[in-house]
């Protein structure tokens, strides 16, 4: 049952692997979500079993229909299967971005089904609302509902039916109130096996990270998903040279500074030269090894990661190249191969530019681990009218404590510090000024952890 509607992009175009974020509030269960579906991935048989995380991890369509016996017929489909991106959370989703626009082609969207909607889950429909990201909802923690007899061999949807019998199921309940608070959210939603146009109505998925159930269910949607409304928008030129997204910067024993980086366009090879945006220019630098996480079963030695030639989008890599030490988490990444190399740094200087804070000559100082985090705490501290002198990328530095400390206004000697460490000689200078340090990872907590200290300030005024 093939779709005939191949999308034309001449010989070398290929349907790449759609990549799915998962969001949601803090221990809602993202990360076991996560973890459970590598972990199925795993038990499955299949080459996927990562230890190591390198930005994203792939789960090819023969081991989602493993997975999802049948649930999911591979002939069905003519997607390679999906990409999970590793971390999760609405700050890795802000940070991976593809020319302007969101990496990610779906989202998970992670609710507590006990705890429903909290602050993170509105922020994250917040951001998935702006960048129009298809998703659905998991329902997760069905396990720890009272009276819900879990039946791991069974679609969800036949376990739930049978159960919702007892009029007073105390799951369908739970489930029916997210689907009210999406509706209040403004979006139709419904239980997932009645919803027909997933790109309109929001599927919700009762899962349990725990014991797994619901995770065939929870497969079988996003990869239909995909197929039906996203098919098209996966055409890419193979052999083209590859763009990423840089998701860490990290030390790696052995390699010295390596970028975790999503490629979502072209190829890779390990002989390429790259174009990476850094906090002063973008960096030319040659690739010097393309590393991968090795399956579990293969690690016997310390050696986690095995260097390939090549990798094809789209896909998780580990890129170790001389000089990369001032790259930025969430800055793009672009082969160069038989292209201008000129036209390749303008293409990187373009793609920063689009990142946009606005500073004032007075305002806060505001420093965040990654480009995207720091356009999102700009964005929310201009909706907040609080101006900004100062953003960047990085830990904090005496710098950023002198910059603070020359504001003319007391309220705005402060440094909102999101996801970064304080160095040694920034912490001294701290101690000898009058600026003051708010430091979260959590943006809508530091930003209010900011407002009740001017409120002090201003009633300290009065
Ligand atoms: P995150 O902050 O959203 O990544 O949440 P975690 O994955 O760290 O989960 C938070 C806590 O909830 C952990 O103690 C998990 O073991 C637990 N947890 C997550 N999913 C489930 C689930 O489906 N059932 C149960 N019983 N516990 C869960």
């Amino acid at each position: 049952m093939s779709e005939s509607d191949t999308t034309d992009a001449g010989d070398d175009a290929e349907l790449r692997t759609p990549i799915v974020a998962v969001l949601g509030h803090v221990d809602h269960g993202k990360t076991s979500l996560l973890d459970e579906i590598r972990g199925s991935a795993v038990t499955a048989g299949e080459a996927g079993a990562i230890t190591q995380h390198i930005g994203a991890t792939a789960v090819p369509l023969s081991t989602i229909s493993e997975i999802a016996g049948s649930l999911v017929d591979p002939t069905d489909f003519d997607l390679p299967g999906l990409l999970f991106i590793d971390t999760p959370g609405h700050h890795s989703f802000s940070t991976l971005r593809s020319r302007g626009g969101a990496l990610a082609d779906i989202a998970i969207l992670v609710v507590d089904v006990n705890d429903g909607f909290q602050p993170q889950t509105h922020e994250a429909i917040d951001i998935l609302k702006r960048t129009q990201t298809p998703f659905i909802v998991a329902a997760n923690k069905i396990d720890t509902v009272p009276g819900w007899n879990p039946n791991p061999d069974t679609p969800v949807q036949e376990t739930l039916e049978k159960q919702s019998d007892r009029a007073e199921s105390r799951l369908n309940e739970q489930l029916y109130e997210i689907i009210g608070q999406l509706s209040d959210e403004g979006f139709s939603a419904d239980m997932y096996w009645r919803v027909q146009n997933f790109r309109e109505n929001i599927g919700v998925v009762p899962v349990s990270a725990e014991t797994g159930e619901g995770i065939p269910d929870l497969l079988t949607v996003l990869m239909g998903l995909s197929q039906r409304y996203l098919k098209a928008e996966m055409s890419i030129d193979v052999d083209g040279p590859g763009v990423g997204t840089v998701l860490e910067v990290k030390d790696e024993r052995g390699f010295g500074t390596t970028l975790d980086t999503v490629l979502y366009d072209g190829t890779i090879r390990a002989d390429d030269t790259i174009v990476v945006g850094g906090k002063n220019e973008p960096i030319v630098t040659d690739v010097r090894a393309l590393l991968q996480p090795r399956p579990l079963s293969e690690i016997r030695t310390e050696k986690q990661f095995e260097q390939v030639d090549a990798v094809r989008a789209a896909a998780g890599v580990k890129i170790a190249a001389p000089d990369l030490d001032d790259a930025m988490a969430g800055a793009p990444v672009r082969v160069v191969r038989d292209r201008n190399l000129e036209e390749v740094v303008a293409e990187v200087r373009a793609e920063l530019a689009d990142i946009e804070v606005v500073t004032e000559e007075q305002g806060v100082v505001v420093k965040a681990d990654t480009l995207g985090s720091l356009e999102a705490i700009a964005g929310t501290l201009e909706e907040a009218e609080i101006p900004i002198v100062r953003a960047e990328v990085g830990d904090i530095a005496p710098r950023d404590i002198a910059v603070a400390s020359t504001a003319e206004d007391p309220k705005h000697a402060a440094v909102l510090a999101f996801n970064v460490d304080v160095l040694e000689d920034a912490e001294r200078e701290i101690e000898e000024t009058d600026v003051d340090l708010f430091a979260d990872d959590v943006i809508y907590q530091l930003v209010e952890e900011y407002e009740a200290h001017v409120e002090a300030i201003e009633e300290a005024q009065q």
